[in-house]
């Protein structure tokens, strides 16, 4: 028999298999997804058996060694086929998201292991023991301490054993050569959470809205549902006695959430419900060796419920029964790195191989949900209420240009400063969102417009106070802050644009008394500091926390009653077809935090486009309505829902190089699309929006069309029959989120 090998490379012309023979020994034990070390030229390399075969038309060498692999199955194997075809990622690459993060270097020294631990058990009885010492056989005062200890805590751990009592290894190495005890190496799980305690709580009674859409979801078949819910409106209620039915079959539950909402809080939820032992939680802030203990409970089947971002939807879980994916409009679902995939898509198609319920839910769903939805491509399921009664929060929308007007040069408008006035009496707290870091987005001559750019990428740098450097937010380089201009020698320069650093300074001189906290990137950088942050912020009752995107999504805070957001155009004038809609999903979101118990919240949303209707109807958290006004500009424009967006983007060092591969493959596509009459719209190169990022030049062509077979084939060919420079990267995304 012959093995089919794929090769742990990323190299495009080994992405194949290779056969090899299989040695008489490995014969009846080697399987599909096992692990194996081949000779390849004169080297030996690694790979991952792919499937069996008679014959081979090659000479073939014998596997060297296997090594089993409790992750990849067929079932995996033709999962990653379908990943690397359809977001054209090498086979390779798409396997190892099925494998545990950390296991995968190609250093194998650097690759984590299961951890083990030394146990102490008693070999005799204690009633064989007390004998012993009856009879003399045991004296020391030591020994008979430690095996006495031992009765009520067999099986302890050695270090543990050594930190309760006073009992020494020396003491505990003689009593094993006299055959008393055994030390047995035994694996251990690295669970973070484990010893956590955390109360436990009982499921609440449906609400009507809720129990109708728990009663729809819980047939055990595959369908997609849209969870269209307010901020509030109890989504998670309904997740968590899905997850609960599910248990009781037996079967495991997925739910992927954006990274930035796994928080402490949502943590605490689910195993306050479920216990931490049935939960499996898989997030970018654990240790490699945390995940991989994590994935290991996984395939043992101890832990059914799985709770991560998006590359947890690749968890190895026995016997999925049920999908969920939490705030579905969520950028974070679709990957930047290659394999480019969504796992959204993936969902599905995991989902439907395992013919299970597929839950959408959102307050804000992506638009191509909603519009399969009102097709009945897939079932949609509303809450239109909050769920403990909360009303939704009085927003109020203030005109910039007013304020200007009347003198107000602040970043504070006098409705906000009245508003966080009547707050701070009240000793309730408030929540100021601005979408930027740092302290001045940019700084600009005022004499000849000379603006400082990073020198790596092509953009401006951002001020920041601290550490009094500008940095660049694309790839870390700092500098040292200008204080002449290298163009016109004017010392004129002048700092625009406010990040969160300047806030927090502007809030602390308007309000001397009060407390504020700020969470942004420059402040999260340890482990925990993240949930220390939101702790201090509760526990300590700060006043006022300022922050970015990270203080918006999923948070509960009780005593929240206001929300300020200090420039809701920010995300309103990027260059991105999404623009209308990020900014209504970011509004809808922030203005969710407010009043979200016994206190109404009240929102103030600054603005210099008031009349913008995605910040107007944000206000009333009219989805249905926003998507009217938008899908009329979308359809208009070809853009999603009614179109896919294909995303060629080519980078090298070499400029020209860049030009001309993109020419090239231009003129390759544009050909066969005319001669066979291929319905896409094709544009033609141009530079990326942003078009040096780390001394890379970058280009790109944009397709618009139905991303169906005949196109994938298309990309498959245009990738193959082209030859395309060592120095130039390719590299192709399907309705890429970031458009820069
Ligand atoms: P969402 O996920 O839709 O934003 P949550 O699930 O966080 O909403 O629910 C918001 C609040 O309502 C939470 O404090 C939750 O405990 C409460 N809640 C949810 N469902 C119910 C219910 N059926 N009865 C009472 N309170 C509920
Ligand atoms: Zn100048
Ligand atoms: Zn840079």
């Amino acid at each position: 028999m012959i093995a089919q090998v794929i090769l742990n490379s990323n190299a495009k012309d080994l992405d194949r298999t290779f056969d090899y023979e299989i040695p008489e020994e490995m014969q009846d034990k080697i399987k599909i997804g096992n692990r194996v070390i081949v000779p390849f030229g004169r080297r030996v390399e690694e790979g991952f058996i792919v499937g069996f075969v008679d014959e081979s038309e090659f000479k073939t060498k014998p596997i060297i060694s296997f090594e089993e692999n409790e992750f990849i199955n067929e079932e995996k194997i033709e999962m990653a086929k379908w990943i690397a075809k359809r977001y054209f990622a090498n086979l390779s690459d798409s396997l190892k998201l099925m494998l545990p993060p950390g296991t995968t270097s190609k250093n194998f020294d650097n690759r984590v292991k299961e951890k083990t631990e030394k146990f102490v058990y008693l070999v005799k009885t204690k009633d064989e023991i007390e004998e012993l010492i009856l009879s003399k056989k045991i004296k020391s005062e030591k020994h008979i301490r430690a095996l006495r200890f031992l009765f009520s805590n067999n099986g302890i751990m050695v270090s543990e054993l050594e930190t309760l009592t006073d009992i020494s290894k020396s003491i505990i190495k003689t009593l094993e050569r006299n055959g008393y005890l055994e030390i047995k190496e035994e694996q251990i799980d690295r669970n973070p959470f484990a010893n956590r305690a955390v109360k436990r709580t009982k499921k609440l009674t449906l609400t009507e809205e809720q129990d109708i859409a728990f009663n729809k979801i819980k047939m055990n078949e595959y369908k997609e549902y849209l969870l269209l819910g307010v901020t509030g409106s109890g989504k998670t209620e309904i997740y968590m006695q899905l997850i609960e039915e599910n248990l009781k079959n037996n079967k495991s539950s997925i739910m992927l959430v954006p990274e930035i909402s796994l928080t402490p809080q949502m943590v605490d939820n689910f195993m306050a419900r479920f216990g931490e032992e049935r939960i499996a939680l898989l997030h970018s802030k654990l240790s490699v060796g945390e995940r991989f203990d994590t994935w290991n409970r996984i395939v043992r089947g101890d832990a059914k419920i799985i709770i991560g971002a998006r590359s947890a939807i690749f968890a190895p879980a026995k016997e999925i029964g049920l999908i969920i994916i939490d705030e579905e409009h969520d950028s974070s679902y679709q990957s930047e790195m290659t394999p480019k995939y969504n796992a959204k898509e993936v969902a599905r198609y995991i989902a439907n191989k395992n013919n299970c319920p597929l839950v959408l839910g959102s307050a804000t769903p992506d638009m191509l949900s909603y519009k399969k939805a009102l097709e009945g491509k897939i079932e949609l399921l509303e809450l239109t209420k909050r769920a403990n009664n909360a009303s939704l929060p009085e927003v109020e929308i203030v005109d910039l240009r007013d304020e200007l007007a009347h003198g107000n040069h602040s970043m504070i408008s006098r409705k906000l400063k009245e508003e966080i006035e009547k707050n701070l009496e009240n000793k309730e707290q408030t929540l100021l969102f601005l979408n930027r870091r740092g302290y001045s987005t940019f700084i600009m001559c005022r004499d000849c417009g000379y603006t400082v750019k990073c020198k790596n990428c092509n953009i401006t740098m951002t001020y920041h106070l601290k550490q009094d450097k500008l940095k660049c937010h694309y790839c870390g380089y700092e500098t040292k802050r200008v204080t002449i201009c290298p163009e016109c020698s004017s010392t004129n320069i002048r700092y625009f644009g406010t990040g969160t650093q300047k806030l927090e300074q502007e809030i602390n001189k308007l309000f001397p008394s009060a407390s504020t906290i700020r969470m942004d990137i420059d402040t999260v950088t340890k482990k925990n500091s993240h949930e220390e942050i939101l702790n201090k912020f509760k526990n300590e009752n700060i006043d006022i926390l300022i922050g970015t995107q990270m203080i918006v999504k999923g948070h509960h805070f009780s005593n929240v009653s206001l929300v300020g957001v200090i420039a809701a155009d920010s995300s309103l004038n990027i260059e991105d077809f999404r623009a209308n809609e990020r900014t209504f999903q970011l509004l809808t979101q922030v203005e969710g935090r407010a009043g979200r118990e016994k206190k109404k919240g009240r929102v103030i949303v600054q603005t210099y486009n008031p009349d913008s209707v995605a910040i107007e109807l944000a206000k009333e958290q009219n989805y249905k309505e926003f998507y009217e006004s938008e899908v009329g500009i979308r359809k208009q424009l070809k853009y999603p829902p009614f179109c896919d967006i294909i995303m060629l983007s080519f980078s090298s060092s070499y400029e020209q190089d860049v030009i001309n591969q993109s020419k090239k493959i231009y003129q390759y596509l544009k050909k066969r699309v005319i001669e066979e009459n291929i319905g896409i719209i094709l544009y033609s190169p141009v530079p990326s929006p942003i078009d040096k990022i780390k001394n890379k030049f970058r280009w790109r062509i944009i397709i618009k069309c139905l991303y169906e077979d005949n196109i994938n084939k298309l990309l498959q060919d245009m990738l193959e029959e082209n030859e395309i420079k060592k120095n130039v990267r390719i590299s192709i995304e399907i309705n890429p989120y970031n458009m820069m």
